[in-house]
């Protein structure tokens, strides 16, 4: 047996795909403990882990209602918006390091498992020289990728006040960091790129743009996933019976009344029962008019109603996007952040499905773009190729296999 330590950010996208993993290395003996946020308390607790709480807030969880950094049709707003939003994610995250360090060098674990979107467990990794796994829950990068590079300038050229305050507030804590513990100043590239010892990848091989150019270090392990028993009290007949297009904007920057009506105009006279997830930030019941082909909630049982789709409307995180892939359902993507765009682009691609821009998502367009995949047989068979990579890669048993492995030679 090893003892790992699993550290994350407190946002479903990034817990969730290692919630299987984490739940199969304690049922072959394995000691985790998870560090996270009292609201994911149940969740750890379902999986046998330890959970050890953290207080800590995600900045940009929760932009101001309507305001979405690529729903931002002004792209200077929106490059703004993001040159400020990660180096205060940062900021926040490095800030909780100095009441972590103790605790953690006294667990004495094996190894550590971390998300890179996750700067304190980065950190401490740094800090107390633990063995580590990246586990990646999106593209695999390095600094080369065009996405790093391309965030690198936006960092460089954006001078709004905020951004350049968020920046410096960066920059302070990561000295003081460096002063107090002589950890070697992270980059605010750093939750793009992963070079650990070993670098477990939710994706299949095929999906990762350049995978020829990772080594083996990077395990691409396909999505993992199994099923939440979270479907309580959702009406599952209705995707069940009738011809189901689903939409859902994710967990984090959701909020946009705008898209929502643009569904509302483009589906309501159609034949689609409709699934449209709001996030937990929009009220259902503040929405004007909610036509009788929709059900409309601030969480849906994802992977229930996928089993059931048709067409997914995602903004393409990557979670999404691999849910999407894993039970076989083509896509229109319309993407809310730069990563999400990259994805959006991917998914074109690879013939998966079809991306709209920020400022192309019109009642119109939704409904062109949906019939145009639902009535190409093309999309559906080029995405059940890729559901079979998906399914061939093993998932979360293959990525407890290597933790485990890894753990093992760590003793
Ligand atoms: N999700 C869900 N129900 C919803 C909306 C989202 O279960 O109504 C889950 C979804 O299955 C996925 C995660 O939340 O696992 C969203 O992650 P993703 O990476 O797609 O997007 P994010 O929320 O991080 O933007």
């Amino acid at each position: 047996m090893s003892k790992l330590l699993v550290f994350n950010v407190p946002a479903h996208g990034h817990v969730n795909p290692t919630l299987p993993v984490v739940r199969e290395l304690v049922s072959r003996g394995e000691q985790v403990a998870y560090y996270l946020t009292d609201e994911f308390e149940p969740q750890i607790h379902y999986t046998g882990a330890e959970f050890r709480r953290i207080e800590y807030i995600q900045p940009g969880s929760g932009p101001p209602p309507g305001v979405t950094a690529m729903g931002q049709t002004d792209p200077a707003m929106r490059r703004q918006m993001l040159a400020a939003f990660f180096p205060q994610m940062m900021a926040e995250g490095l800030r909780l390091v100095p009441r972590l360090v103790n605790r953690v060098w006294a667990e004495d674990a094996d190894c550590v498992v971390y998300d890179p979107f996750c700067p304190w467990g980065r950190a401490l990794v740094g800090i107390l020289g633990l063995p580590a796994v990246a586990f990646v829950p999106s593209y695999a990068m390095t600094e080369n990728f065009p996405l790093v590079r391309r965030l690198s300038a936006l960092f460089e050229e954006q001078t709004s006040p905020e951004a350049e305050e968020a920046m410096s507030d960066f920059r302070d804590v990561s000295r003081q960091l460096h002063d107090r513990y002589g950890l070697v100043p992270l980059r605010i590239t750093d939750p793009f790129i992963t070079a650990e010892a070993l670098n477990v990848v939710t994706l299949p091989r095929p999906f990762q743009p350049d995978a020829d150019a990772l080594d083996e270090r990077y395990v691409f392990v396909g999505p993992s996933i199994s099923p939440r028993s979270d479907t309580s009290g959702f009406p599952l007949n209705r995707p069940a019976d009738n011809p189901t297009l689903y939409v859902s904007l994710g967990t984090v920057f959701n909020a946009n009344p705008e898209f929502f009506d643009a569904c509302f105009d483009a589906f309501a006279d159609s034949d689609w029962q409709v699934v449209l997830s709001v996030g937990t930030r929009t009220d259902p019941s503040t929405l004007v008019r909610i036509p009788d082909n929709f059900l409309v909630r601030p969480h849906v049982p994802q992977l229930e109603v996928l089993e059931h789709t048709g067409v997914f409307v995602t903004h393409g995180g990557m979670n999404s996007v691999m849910e999407a892939i894993y039970y076989g359902v083509p896509m229109v993507v319309v993407p809310q952040q730069p990563e999400q765009a990259m994805t959006a682009a991917r998914v074109a691609e690879l013939g998966l499905g079809v991306a709209l821009e920020p400022g192309q998502v019109t009642a119109g367009a939704l409904r062109d773009t949906v019939t145009t995949v639902s009535g190409d047989p093309g999309y559906r068979s080029r995405i059940a190729h890729m559901q079979q990579a998906a399914r061939d890669a093993g998932g979360y048993l293959r990525a407890a296999d290597v933790i485990q492995q890894f753990g093992h030679q760590q003793r």
